[in-house]
């Protein structure tokens, strides 16, 4: 399948975004994913025009709502693969509450945030993950709050897939992707992007001596492989996260493959809820159009 569309972009000549474009193209070729299995959903933000760009199904949704409609869709139809692309802003600020709901369920999505520290569709004033004191262009005057960090918050929360990329580092990227599409759980990449317009601090060449990749080291082992692990993975985690100056790690930072997701606990609870026969695949009432499995059954559920 060809996952290019026609569609013109108009993302600035050098963003970052282009990169993520392109490593999700080459993951789903690699991956040979299913266009017609396959969902692409975003909320606002120069990065939540992705699922224009990307032939398959696709929703541009309202800003910060992105997770919120992937939890419906996968809800709906846990066989879909189930992607969502958002800004740090869109996921970080105004939909942080669905960022971390996502993370306590442990649904079976993978989040992208695209993470240039500024909000660029609106002309780039600061973002969630901008540092207290730092001065972007559009700024009168220097930040007044502190950041918040994806990867602490993403652990703290409960995602099971947790890892940083570089928009400009594709074939890395790409890798982290195909393993975050196959990870079982809620994944959440944080990909740092350079906002050629308006982030004169946080440029290729800020970036371009920094960064160094985890799997480099071969003692760094992010995966959970006992349950009792996983209070001691989740800290080396965090502490690797805060690292941030002179030398800024990429790669995976932690991975527990052991937990159920949401959708298996649903199914548990509920024998009308089947991931091999879910809602949006059940049969519908041939005299209303009303579902088969009624409104009482659904309360059981939730
Ligand atoms: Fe990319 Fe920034 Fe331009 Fe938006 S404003 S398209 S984030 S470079």
């Amino acid at each position: 399948a060809s996952y290019r569309t026609e569609v013109w972009s108009d993302w600035c000549p050098g963003c970052g975004d282009f990169g993520i474009l392109a490593a999700m193209q080459k993951a789903f070729a690699e991956l040979n994913l299913d266009p017609a299995q396959t969902v692409v959903v975003s909320g606002i933000g120069c990065s939540s025009k992705t699922p224009h760009f990307i032939n398959v199904n696709g929703v541009h949704t309202i800003h910060g709502r992105g997770i919120a409609f992937a939890t419906g869709i996968k809800l709906a139809n846990p066989q879909l693969k189930v992607i969502v692309n958002g800004g740090d802003g869109d996921l970080l600020g105004i939909g942080v509450a669905h960022f971390v709901a996502l993370g306590r369920r442990n649904l079976d999505v993978t989040v992208l945030i695209h993470n240039n520290k500024v909000y660029g569709l609106t002309k780039g004033q600061a973002s969630p993950t901008l540092r207290r004191g730092e001065k972007v262009k559009s700024l009168p005057v220097p930040n007044l709050q502190d950041a918040v960090n994806p990867i602490a918050l993403a652990i703290a929360s409960g995602y099971t897939f947790v890892a940083r990329a570089y928009s400009l580092w594709v074939d890395h990227l790409k890798e982290i992707l195909k393993a975050a599409i196959n990870h079982k759980g809620s994944a959440v990449i944080d990909v740092l992007q350079p906002c050629v317009t308006y982030n004169d601090i946080y440029t290729a060449e800020f970036y371009k001596d920094r960064l160094y990749k985890l799997e480099d080291d071969p003692s760094w082992d992010p995966i959970v492989r006992d349950p009792s692990e996983d209070e001691e993975k989740k800290a080396a985690a965090i502490k690797k996260a805060e690292e941030w100056g002179t030398r800024i790690p990429v790669g995976v930072f932690y991975v527990n493959p052991l937990k159920d997701t949401y959708e298996e606990r649903l199914a548990q609870r509920n024998p009308s809820y089947s991931i091999d026969n879910p809602p949006a695949l059940q049969p519908i009432s041939r005299e209303d159009g009303s579902p088969i499995v009624g409104p009482d059954e659904f309360r059981k559920i939730f």
